[in-house]
């Protein structure tokens, strides 16, 4: 290293554990990173600061003024141009010793293992299941860490997966991707700029820790950060013996495009939690006012409002915005609710609702409510121009 190399990464190289030689190993590294968007950003700008020695950026688009709340490499000047080209200008700025390697090609089945290839490890910043799945699938079958980040609204998640290291990969989570429609994408849901900023820059923490050996992979867990709630809760991730990919008996041993069917954005959120954590996850009561249902449903993230009545109620009168799944269709159906946010059920007069909460709870939806009285309380007591029957 020269005397300005020392000089720059000084504050990191005297750092117990890091060192000269974990200062070489960053440089030595080759770093890709899917996306220069929300999470991209942060993470390259610290994975740049921190002195990667070649940094990769997998990006086709073009800078938008809606990205700039959440995609800080880039600046009002830059709407219009390649993100790539932005990126590149931005992170040569932090750092000229970087090599910055751009891939203006949008990730696909037949180019992404090439492209892996070439990189000691994978961070994925990118927003929609297709390519998370695509990411994810290439990463295992080049057996390369992936540093998993994904965000929504509110909430964040990150992990590492690297199942030739010993653990899960997403797959093991999250077999397959949730049917199209299942979950609003983040232009219509929506995304806190600075969450962003905090996975991705997590992300980049990550793969510093991991690159320069400082300390073991924190394989088997998934975080999950909630901004609104501010509660973290560290989920256990065991490798899926029977995951379609890293298991035993892998039946996916190729990318094919026609899994990579775009879908959507949110992230979806695994049952089981750590013991430690889930004594931490408060369920809320099992049932909800009128009154503080309308609350909630008048609130800027509204929970889920299902339906449970027959068709024939349904026609009579509903509750505006409410998704409609019979009781007796339930246990065949809920599997289309989101799991990431609180639901609440009506019918009647709150017997069949109570009854789908009570299922719904047992089923991992554990801030599922049944309102008190049903739509008949919610026309007596909130919008009379709802029929009573
Ligand atoms: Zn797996």
């Amino acid at each position: 290293m020269t005397p300005e190399e020392l000089q720059r990464y000084s504050r990191q190289i005297i750092l117990p554990g890091f060192g000269a030689e974990g200062q070489e190993r960053l440089r030595a590294a080759r770093v890709l990173i899917i996306g220069a968007g929300g999470l991209g950003s942060p993470a390259a700008i610290y994975l740049a600061a921190a002195g990667v020695g070649r940094l990769g950026m997998v990006e086709f688009d073009t800078v938008e003024r809606h990205n700039l709340h959440r995609q800080i490499l880039h600046s009002d000047a830059a709407v219009g141009r390649p993100k790539l080209e932005s990126a590149e200008a931005r992170l040569r700025e932090v750092n000229p010793h970087v090599h910055f390697a751009g891939h203006a090609v949008r990730l696909t089945a037949e180019n992404a293992r090439d492209i892996f290839e070439e990189y000691d490890i994978v961070l994925d910043g990118s927003d929609n299941f297709a390519t998370r799945y695509l990411v994810n699938d290439a990463a295992v079958l080049c057996r390369k860490p992936l540093v998993y980040g994904a965000i929504f609204q509110f909430e964040g998640q990150i992990a590492l997966f690297a199942p030739h290291l010993g653990g899960p990969c997403y797959r093991c989570l999250f077999p397959e991707p949730p049917p199209p429609g299942a979950v609003p994408s983040c232009a219509e849901a929506g995304v806190f700029g600075a969450l962003a900023g905090a996975v991705g820059s997590l992300q980049a923490l990550l793969a510093v820790r991991q690159l320069a050996g400082i300390a073991e992979p924190p394989l088997g867990h998934l975080t999950r950060f909630d901004a609104v709630r501010w509660r973290t809760t560290r989920f256990t991730v065991p490798k899926d013996r029977n995951c379609a990919l890293c298991g035993d008996t892998p039946s996916i041993k190729d990318l094919h495009p026609a899994r990579y069917a775009p879908v959507v954005c949110a992230a979806p959120v695994p049952e089981q939690t750590d013991g430690m954590s889930s004594a931490d996850e408060e369920e809320p009561p099992v049932e909800i006012t009128a009154e503080a249902a309308r609350s909630r449903l008048a609130a800027k993230e509204p929970p889920v409002l299902l339906d449970v009545r027959e068709h024939f109620e349904v026609d009579i009168g509903a509750i505006n915005g409410h998704r409609h799944i019979p009781l007796r269709q339930l246990p065949a159906k809920y599997g289309t609710l989101p799991r990431n946010r609180p639901l609440i059920v009506y019918c009647h007069h709150g017997m069949r609702s109570l009854r789908a909460a009570e299922f719904l709870r047992s089923k991992g939806y554990t801030r599922a409510q049944s309102l008190a009285g049903g739509i008949d309380r919610w026309s007596l007591e909130i919008d009379p121009s709802v029929p009573r029957y």
